[in-house]
C-alpha cells in the first residue's frame, strides 16, 4: 500500500477547507464580496503571512496580496531566498470589507476559525502579521506596529513577527522599507533555526496549551 505523505494530507485538507470557505455566508461581508480570498501558498510552509483582509484587487482575483503590495512582498521574500510559493499567505477575514474599512468584531469572530484551522494544518514555525491591524489583534495589544515590530513574540507554539503592511512601505518612507527588511532577516533566522522559542519553564509547562492543538484553547483573538 502506498503511504500518503503528511504534506499530501495537509494539501487535501486545506483544499477541502478552502472549498468550504468558498461558499461561506456566515457574516455580512458575503453580501458585498466578489470572491472569497481563502489564502494561497505552500501547505508545508515554515512561515505564514497574515494580513487584515482582502483589498479591491484581491477581491477581484480571489488571491491574497496581489498588485503592488504583493510585488513588494515578493521582493522582500526574494531578499531572504524565498518565493511566494515557499510561504503561505492569508488574511484575518477572508472577504473584503466594503471600502476597505476595518473588519468589525462580529466579522472577525465569524471568520477566525478558518485562520485557526489554516494554522493547525500548516503548522508554520513563524507567523508574520502584516500591518497594524492584524499585529495588534493577534498579539492582543493596543501598542502600534511601529513599537511592536523589531522582535519576535512567543505565540501559541511558534514565533510571531509583526511587521509593516507592504502598502506602508510603498508610501515612500525609506525607513519603513529598511525596517521591513530587518524583520525579514528575523523571519529567515527563525526558518533556519537560529532563533527559536524559549523552552517552557518546568513549572509553567503543565499549564501551557498544546502546540496549536486544542481548538477550544486556541482563542486567537480578543473576545
Ligand atoms: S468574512 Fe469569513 S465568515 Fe464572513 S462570509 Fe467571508 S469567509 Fe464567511
Amino acid at each position: 500500500m502506498t503511504e500518503v505523505a503528511p504534506n499530501e494530507i495537509r494539501t487535501a485538507e486545506l483544499g477541502a477547507l478552502g472549498a468550504k470557505v468558498h461558499d461561506c455566508t456566515v457574516c455580512r461581508l458575503a453580501e458585498t464580496r466578489t470572491n472569497v480570498v481563502f489564502g494561497a501558498g505552500n501547505p508545508d510552509a515554515d512561515v505564514i503571512f497574515i494580513g487584515e483582509g482582502p483589498g479591491q484587487q484581491e477581491d477581484e482575483q480571489g488571491l491574497p496580496f496581489v498588485g503592488r503590495s504583493g510585488q513588494l512582498l515578493e521582493k522582500l521574500l526574494g531578499e531572504i531566498g524565498l518565493t511566494r510559493d515557499d510561504v503561505y499567505i492569508a488574511n484575518v477575514v477572508k472577504c473584503r470589507p466594503p471600502k476597505n474599512r476595518d473588519p468589525r468584531p462580529d466579522e472577525i469572530d465569524a471568520c477566525k476559525d478558518y485562520l485557526r484551522q489554516q494554522l493547525e494544518l500548516i503548522q508554520p514555525k513563524a507567523a508574520v502579521t502584516l500591518g497594524n491591524f492584524s499585529s495588534k489583534l493577534l498579539l492582543r495589544t493596543d501598542t502600534g506596529i511601529t513599537k511592536l515590530r523589531g522582535q519576535a513574540y512567543e505565540w501559541w507554539g511558534r514565533l510571531l513577527v509583526p511587521t509593516f503592511h507592504p502598502a506602508a512601505a510603498l508610501r515612500g518612507n525609506p525607513r519603513v522599507l529598511a525596517d521591513m527588511q530587518a524583520d525579514f532577516q528575523t523571519i529567515q533566522a527563525i526558518i533556519e533555526g537560529k532563533l527559536q522559542r524559549r523552552p517552557p519553564e518546568p513549572s509553567a509547562a503543565a499549564e501551557e496549551p498544546d502546540e496549536v492543538a486544542d481548538p477550544e484553547q486556541l482563542d486567537l483573538f480578543p473576545t
